[in-house]
């Protein structure tokens, strides 16, 4: 079996013992070991920091954007072994696993023609100088330069691909080394990307690492300089963000974590119209690409009164066409979970909303024989649509994400009062409103916005511009307030500040026009 390797301070390294096994979700046979048991975290740190980080600053935006380009061709010239590995390790349907992979590429491809276009500056200078007397001479200038420490990357296991590119592409343009870490039990397509982006030659000495595993000391080692950022489970991040090294030297946190994300079926919609077919196409998406397992999808789908038993219905026939399995077999639409224990973790979940008074319509928590997967294995959950007909009294659709294949549709009899509902979330990724009309559209979007990173605002208009609000891209912010983690990140160049100092110059007005001459101004 493959023992994964981990690159650190540009070299291929085990761990020892033991370490942990990776699985085929589909078939639950074991595919690979990892251990990063013993690595020289502290060192790796101190390599990214001195080498990577120096190279990256020497280069201009240009350069680094001209670099990203290139790691973007890196990871399409493998796209299909990528997407392999996804299908396997990640129990991705074939395009689940492109929209990781290619997620990845694309969101690398982006930021390189950002980089581009900011030209031969390697920092920038925010807002216009500030004259601070009666003359210029004394004067004041915001810039941001690149921090110097390491930027430290912890992923969730469901993006293996695109994790690590969305956030490696904002630190390195703005001139920040990176050491990766991806979650353990999906790290196999992650060690393959690694493996292709170190091959291009693209990437200047120390600006990449990649941990295949656990962190071991790692965030205990961070200082002022560093940044770490996380994406995954509320919890985790709450845990890392209070370490007492992370409080006592002010590591820059950024943090992406768990979302109740809504679709809202506009009170002007009509049964039918393309607005309503655009609205069950997006929420029968959302249920099921990824098995449910996106930070993005739809957790619940508010729905006016009058209309919810029209909704259910549609929803729930739109999702009888739909195949549960192995990504190998033919015809399957679902893949299985990641994990066993997503899978204990999602069929619990469901059970709870059960017995707070929800009824299912259709899917469920009973264990789902998977079409091409060994007779009772694979961690498959069927797509599942649940009715919360007491939307106030069921608090915990509210509270509580089921990261896997399910939404749960509720009520609504006027904008005031879904606006509340949606708020009772305590703060998410994105939602959407589906509507035609300019005053649903003003009222629920802008009454939604202060809750959330992204609000969508959606009709049959749009064309095929139009992803639906679970796909995430680089010119738009990523993150949300209070139970998202309160993180933003990618929105072009707004994704580069977490990893800039932003210092005022204050003084003799000539030399700091002087100091900015180089910079790009914001
Ligand atoms: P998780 O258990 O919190 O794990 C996330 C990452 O944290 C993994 O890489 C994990 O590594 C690492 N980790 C755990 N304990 C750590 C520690 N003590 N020190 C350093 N790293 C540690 O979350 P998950 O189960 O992978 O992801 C599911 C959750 O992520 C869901 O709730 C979902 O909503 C959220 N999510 C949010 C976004 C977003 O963008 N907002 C995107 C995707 C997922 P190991 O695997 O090695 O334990």
């Amino acid at each position: 079996m493959e023992a994964l390797k981990s690159y650190l301070a540009g070299q291929w390294v085990s761990g020892e013992g033991k370490g942990q096994t990776l699985y085929d979700p589909s078939t639950e046979e074991a595919l690979a070991t990892t251990s990063t048991e013993g690595l020289d975290f502290g060192g790796a740190r101190a390599y990214g920091a001195s080498k990577g980080g120096a190279a990256l600053r020497a280069m201009t935006f240009a350069q680094r954007g001209e670099m990203l380009l290139a790691l973007s061709r890196a990871i399409h010239s493998k796209r299909d072994e990528l997407i392999e590995s996804g299908m396997k390790n990640a129990g991705n349907t074939r395009s689940d696993a492109k929209f990781d992979v290619d997620g990845a590429s694309g969101t690398l491809a982006a930021y390189g023609e950002l980089g581009k276009s900011l030209g031969d500056a390697t920092f920038f200078s925010d807002g216009e100088p500030i004259s601070l007397g009666r003359s210029s001479r004394v004067s004041g200038q915001h810039v941001l330069v690149p921090r110097r420490g390491v930027a430290v990357h912890v992923n969730a296991f469901n993006f293996p691909a695109w994790g690590l590119a969305e956030k490696a592409a904002c630190a390195w343009l703005a001139g920040m080394p990176v050491i990766s870490k991806p979650a353990t039990a999906t790290a196999m397509l992650t060690v393959r990307m690694t493996e292709a982006l170190v091959a291009s030659g693209a990437l200047p000495e120390g600006a990449l690492q990649m941990i295949a595993g656990p962190s071991g000391d790692l965030i205990d080692r961070l200082g002022p300089q560093d940044v770490l950022a996380f994406t995954g489970a509320g919890s985790t991040g709450a845990m890392l963000r209070s370490k007492k090294n992370v409080i006592d030297h002010a590591v820059r946190v950024n943090v992406e974590a768990d979302s109740l994300n809504a679709a809202i079926l506009g009170s002007d919609v009509e049964r039918g119209s393309d607005t309503w077919l655009l609205f069950i196409t997006d929420v029968a998406r959302d249920i099921t690409q990824k098995a449910g397992q996106k930070c993005t999808a739809i957790r619940r789908v508010f729905v006016p009164k009058a209309m919810l038993e029209a909704a259910c219905e549609d929803l729930v026939e739109r999702l009888y066409g739909c195949v549960v399995g192995s990504p190998f077999a033919e015809g399957v639409t679902v893949g299985p979970l990641a994990t066993a224990a997503q899978l204990r973790d999602v069929r619990a979940g469901l059970d709870r909303f059960v017995q707070a008074g929800a009824k299912v319509l259709t899917g469920g928590s009973a264990a789902v024989q998977g079409k091409g997967a060994p007779e009772g294995k694979g961690y498959f959950v069927a797509p599942t649509v649940l009715l919360a007909e007491d939307a106030h009294r069921i608090n915990i659709v509210h509270e509580h994400e089921v990261f896997g294949p399910a939404t749960t549709v509720l009520p609504y009899e006027s904008n005031d009062e879904c606006v509340q509902l949606v708020a009772r979330a305590g703060g998410g990724l994105v939602s959407t409103v589906y509507t035609d009309d300019r005053a649903v559209s003003a009222e629920v979007a802008l009454g939604i916005a202060a809750y959330h990173g992204r609000v969508c605002v959606a009709n049959s208009r749009m064309g095929s511009g139009w992803l639906g609000p679970g796909t995430v891209l680089p010119q738009l912010l990523h993150g949300g307030p209070g139970r998202a983690g309160g993180g933003e990140e990618l929105g072009g160049h707004r994704g580069m500040l977490l990893y800039m100092q932003r210092t005022a110059l204050q003084g003799f007005g000539p030399l700091i026009e002087g100091a900015v001459a180089g910079s790009k101004r914001l």
